[in-house]
């Protein structure tokens, strides 16, 4: 889908971007280049080459090739780990991909401050464990934080299990270094717990999926590690009854770091993927209800609580465990399951809908009619205790193409739309990117349309920083 407003990459420049990164900074070579022409969106659906990957070592020349981008009007796809889920780190157009990738140094641990600053391409889990070896804790990152960088969290804004008590990636940053699409070099926000000096430049960053500019720098809040912690696993007859007990224990005042649901198709496929064996495969449904904090005598009542509300909302089996061993083998199969839908049938759509909490429970017999209503498997997992479900469209392999392609938009429409009548929106963490952006309209007031596409035209006049995502 090109587009010949933008101009092609001329060897000058080329030329010209050896000069600001060093030329071992600059990839043209076709086996090298095809890596970043995708993120794990369906590359053949999606993907598109580059006609240029440059990797800086700094601001100033992130800054330099944005400056150089607007001269010439090249296209600029900003890209970290490229592990999104829906095609916003993918150069549409071609011209350049900036990786962030080796702009990966831990800056500071200010205890003072209980503040973290990195560079944008520090890999999530990295900065995790270096805080957690120092006792502390940054608790919003995804579940892909062993490949993911924060920069990629920052402009996805990304969720991730830990969510329903602490929120995601937004709420733990602070200050962003930003490259404008204009390359100039701005400080947005700081070490600050309150800052409400002018607009909330930074909020409008995060989430802003690369196109308002390139984070290159991150002040990042950190809180105390919770020291303890435990897990049940409760088991039911139907997702709807499993769903249904997710509104009860939030209201009772109970804080469950996380509570996430897999459904029956899906533990089935990801044991079987893992050869994992959980003695509960058979059941329904099951909830994955994680407790933690600092204070063991308050997760013990924590874990009362919620097991007497699991029992006494039909759950057939409650298994309470706090074995690490035994927690890391459960939440390995909930991790793994995207992956194991993919090697049943890599032809699929992982959707990342969004309800109110309260709606939950009717998201879930939606989904079931939607499954039988066009032939397709719609395994139902995630991250239930935020109303974030990662209902997935898989393709049955004895389905034909044809008849796969009619009854995937249809069923992604319907989908769509009834989660748009619950009070939702078409997602909760992975973006719009170019995957979603023609279901935008639909799904959002046309006023508050109007004003992002004049945010995105005050910020970025000549339209080269990541062109064509999240709009149409
Ligand atoms: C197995 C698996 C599990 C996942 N689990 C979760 C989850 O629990 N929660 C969740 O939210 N997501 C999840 N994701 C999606 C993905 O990992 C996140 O969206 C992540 O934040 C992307 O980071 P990245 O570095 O890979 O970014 P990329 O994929 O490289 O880029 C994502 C977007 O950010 C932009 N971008 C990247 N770096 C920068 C930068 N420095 N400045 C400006 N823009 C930038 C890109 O242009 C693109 O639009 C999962 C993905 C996988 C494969």
């Amino acid at each position: 889908m090109a587009n010949s407003s933008y101009s092609p990459v001329t060897q000058d420049v080329i030329e010209a971007l050896k000069n600001i990164v060093g030329a071992g900074n600059v990839i043209t070579n076709d086996e090298k280049i095809e890596s970043y022409s995708h993120d794990e969106t369906e590359a053949a659906v999606y993907g598109h080459n580059p006609d240029v990957v440059v990797t800086p070592l700094n601001t100033e020349q992130v800054a330099a090739v944005v400056k150089l981008a607007n001269e010439k009007h090249i296209p600029i796809t900003p890209r970290g780990a490229g592990s999104g889920l829906s095609g916003g780190a993918i150069p549409e157009y071609g011209g350049i991909v900036l990786s962030i990738e080796k702009m990966n140094k831990f800056l500071e641990l200010d205890r003072a401050n209980m503040v973290a600053v990195a560079e944008a391409g520090v890999v999530t889990n990295d900065l995790a464990t270096l805080v957690q070896n120092e006792g502390l804790f940054f608790a919003g990152y995804p579940m892909s934080l062993q490949t993911c960088m924060i920069g990629g969290n920052i402009a996805e804004n990304a969720g991730g299990g830990k969510a329903v008590k602490y929120g995601v990636t937004g709420r733990y940053i602070l200050g962003i270094e930003l490259v404008t699409p204009l390359g100039d070099i701005v400080q947005l926000g700081g070490k600050l717990v309150k800052d409400v000096t002018g607009y909330d430049l930074k909020s409008l960053i995060i989430g802003s999926e690369g196109t308002l500019g390139i984070v290159t720098k991150a002040i990042i809040k950190l809180i105390g590690y919770p020291t303890a912690r435990a897990d049940i696993l409760a088991l039911f007859k139907t997702p709807k009854e499993a769903i249904d007990l997710v509104p009860v224990i939030l209201s009772k005042g109970i804080a469950p770091t996380s509570i996430e649901i897999m459904d029956q198709l899906s533990v089935i496929t990801t044991c079987k993927y893992l050869n994992e064996s959980l003695p509960y495969e058979n059941c329904g449904a099951m909830l994955l209800i994680e407790i933690d904090g600092t204070s063991a005598p308050q997760i013990e009542m924590d874990l009362v609580e919620a097991g007497k509300l699991c029992e006494a909302n039909g759950a057939t089996e409650v298994y309470v465990t706090e074995d690490k061993n035994n927690i890391e083998r459960i939440w390995n199969v909930r991790r793994n399951i995207a992956e194991a839908f993919k090697v049943y049938s890599p032809i699929q759509s992982l959707e990342d809908i969004v309800v109110p909490i309260s709606r939950i429970p009717e998201i879930i017999p939606e989904l079931e009619r939607m499954g039988e209503k066009y032939g397709i498997k719609i395994p139902c997992y995630g991250h239930a205790g935020d109303g974030n479900l990662h209902a997935t469209l898989v393709k049955d392999p004895d389905m034909s193409m044809e008849q796969w392609k009619k009854n995937e938009v249809e069923c992604l429409e319907e989908l769509y739309k009834v989660t748009g009548d619950l009070g939702g929106k078409i997602s909760g963490e992975h973006g719009i990117g170019l995957k979603r952006r023609k279901y935008l309209k639909d799904i959002i007031d046309p006023v508050e349309l109007g004003l992002m596409r004049a945010v995105k035209r005050a910020w970025d006049p000549n339209n080269i920083m990541n062109p064509g995502k999240i709009f149409a």
